[in-house]
């Protein structure tokens, strides 16, 4: 007989626990995704609009380090479309109007050049700065963790850094964390560039040849219901009731029941709580998870009939809410996506990212956009003149839980919850700094390494990043 698995949540997380089961044993699982949106994916989404043209959620990167997620979609059989950069960043100098360029990439020499060129510090700061990144990439888990009371902020204070590194420095905070530095945690900060210092990749920071629904999303849903796998959209999950003696109960707002074996919780993990009867939600580890928050984000997308862009960079900014810009990052789509049999645009599709928005929220759409486009115009000389002839703006909700001040003490160490059968993936829960696309993949394949444990059949891997040998992680 066959073992039951409902799986709440169909983001990457979700598909990665089905997808993970199915190829290990799909003669042993019947599998069910319910997903509250009308399509798969979540924050990893895309989707056409009413005018038949692609809307991603927003800007995503995919770096070096991400072995696992890669590993997923050469074994699915549809290995990801890569589209690499040259591994650089460059950054719009709200202070100067000039764009910085940080030198990074797979080459640990390059990587060396950029901190010993790094923009607007003077050659002391560099030195110091090097010295710090040698500091972090030093620091275990543990250490990295004994600092998460902490803000960026402060403990960069607390390092006696420069005012000028330190407000360089900031730049990873908000363009990786979504927060300021004032909220962000300084172990996920620790942790984030550990990783990006620290690891060897075979390739640069990338971005995907077609639209995230395209790349990513498709082919897990296409290996999953070929492999038996149900997968049920627009299908929210009200309730679900542990299982005490027979099969765990989940319910559906449309007040529909299904048992389960077991019953992964892949939804962002402030999510949770709600869906238990109220005498676990005090119980760990749902209680802390009660206290996550997500982090607001704003997402634009404009698109303009000729091209006023010419490179599938990133660009990105200091969040310097004085100087500008409004943007945190800015890249051209329609670059990355130039081979995607179906792009019919001829012009750019520029998306652009504002992270920790709530400090924007108030404004309306237009005055978001005229904001945006007299930054584009500042920064870009292409766009001068150019006025998009279509514009949407995304006000996004349920995002990643935001790595806030004490956010280490509130995730989950193990996807085991305590109550028999209920498992929890999600970005939030794995990885190696607990956010992002590598880290749901990893949460579905460890979960799913659980449950095959209980069948005694093999699990997979989990890959770590390739860390220099000096790198404490
Ligand atoms: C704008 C933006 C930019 C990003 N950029 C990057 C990047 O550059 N690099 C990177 O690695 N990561 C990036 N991320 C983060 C990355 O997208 C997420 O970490 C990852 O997609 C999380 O996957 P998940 O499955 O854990 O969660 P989610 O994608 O949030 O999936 C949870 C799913 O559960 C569903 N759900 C919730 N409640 C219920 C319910 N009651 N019943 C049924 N379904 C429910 C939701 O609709 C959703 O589909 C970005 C995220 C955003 C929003």
């Amino acid at each position: 007989m066959k073992t039951n698995v409902a799986i709440v949540g169909g983001g990457l997380a979700g598909l990665s626990s089905a997808a993970h089961l199915l190829l290990a044993a799909p003669d042993r699982y019947k599998v069910h995704i319910f997903e509250a949106a009308p399509i798969l994916g979540g924050q990893c989404a895309s989707w056409l609009d009413a005018k038949g043209r692609p809307v991603e959620t927003g800007i995503h990167l995919d770096f070096p380090w991400y072995h696992n997620k890669d590993a997923l979609f050469a074994a699915i059989g549809s290995p990801l479309p890569l589209k690499e950069t040259d591994g650089n960043y460059y950054v719009c100098n709200g202070q100067t109007g000039q764009i910085d360029t940080l030198l990074a990439g797979k080459s640990v020499l390059k990587t060396l050049r950029g901190l010993a060129t790094f923009p607007g510090l003077t050659p002391g700061e560099r030195l110091q700065l090097t010295g710090f990144i040698f500091r972090i990439m030093r620091m275990d888990d543990r250490t990295a963790e004994s600092f998460d009371h902490l803000s960026v902020t402060q403990f960069l204070l607390e390092q006696k850094l420069s005012v000028g590194i330190r407000h360089q420095l900031a730049l990873e905070a908000v363009t990786i964390q979504g927060l300021r530095p004032e909220e962000a945690s300084a172990a996920s900060f620790i942790k984030f560039l550990r990783t990006m210092y620290g690891s060897m990749g075979l390739f640069d920071t990338t971005f995907f040849g077609a639209p995230l629904g395209d790349a990513l999303v498709e082919p897990l849903v296409d290996f999953i219901t070929r492999h038996g796998g149900h997968i049920h959209a627009s299908t929210a999950i009200q309730s679900v009731t542990p299982a005490t003696s027979g099969p765990a109960r989940i319910t559906t707002t449309a007040g529909i029941t299904h048992e389960a074996d077991h019953v992964i919780f892949a939804v962002p993990g402030y999510a949770v709580p709600a869906l238990l009867p109220v005498e676990h939600r005090a119980t760990a580890p749902f209680e802390a998870l009660a206290h996550l928050k997500e982090t607001p984000i704003i997402t634009i997308t404009l698109w303009y009939d000729t091209k006023v862009f010419t490179d599938g960079n990133v660009y990105i900014s200091h969040r310097d809410r004085e100087h500008g810009p409004i943007f945190d990052a800015v890249a051209d789509k329609a670059f990355h996506w130039k081979d995607w049999p179906k792009l019919k645009a001829q012009g750019s599709i520029v998306q652009v990212l504002i992270d920790a928005a709530d400090d924007v929220l108030h404004l309306s759409d237009a005055e978001i956009l005229a904001k945006v486009y007299q930054d584009l115009e500042r920064f870009f000389p292409r766009c001068r003149g150019q006025v998009p002839f279509d514009s949407t703006v995304l006000r996004l909700k349920n995002t990643y839980c935001g790595t806030r001040v004490g956010y280490w003490s509130k995730v989950p160490r193990k996807h085991q919850t305590g109550l028999a059968g209920i498992w929890l993936a999600g970005d939030y829960t794995d990885g190696v700094y607990h956010y992002g696309m590598e880290s749901a993949i990893i949460s579905g394949k460890a979960v799913a390494n659980e449950l095959l444990r209980v069948i005694n059949h093999t699990g997979f891997e989990i890959l770590r990043p390739r860390y220099l040998p000096f790198v404490r992680a």
